[in-house]
């Protein structure tokens, strides 16, 4: 039989994301800038306005 606790509470570890306020789970890749915290593909949305060259 497997019980499986909802109320998990290791560590009091919810961010969200500052760009699209949808929580970061932990497994999930985030980055902080300025004490700010994004998903790693939202950092990169945001972050990433250097011009690429196409090809
Ligand atoms: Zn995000």
């Amino acid at each position: 039989m497997k019980v499986e606790k909802a109320e998990i509470v290791n560590q009091d570890f919810r961010v969200w994301c500052e760009h699209c306020c949808i929580r970061i789970a932990p497994h999930e890749e985030r980055t902080a800038v300025h004490d700010k915290i994004y998903h790693l593909r939202c950092y990169s949305k945001l972050f990433s306005t250097a011009p690429k060259p196409k090809g």
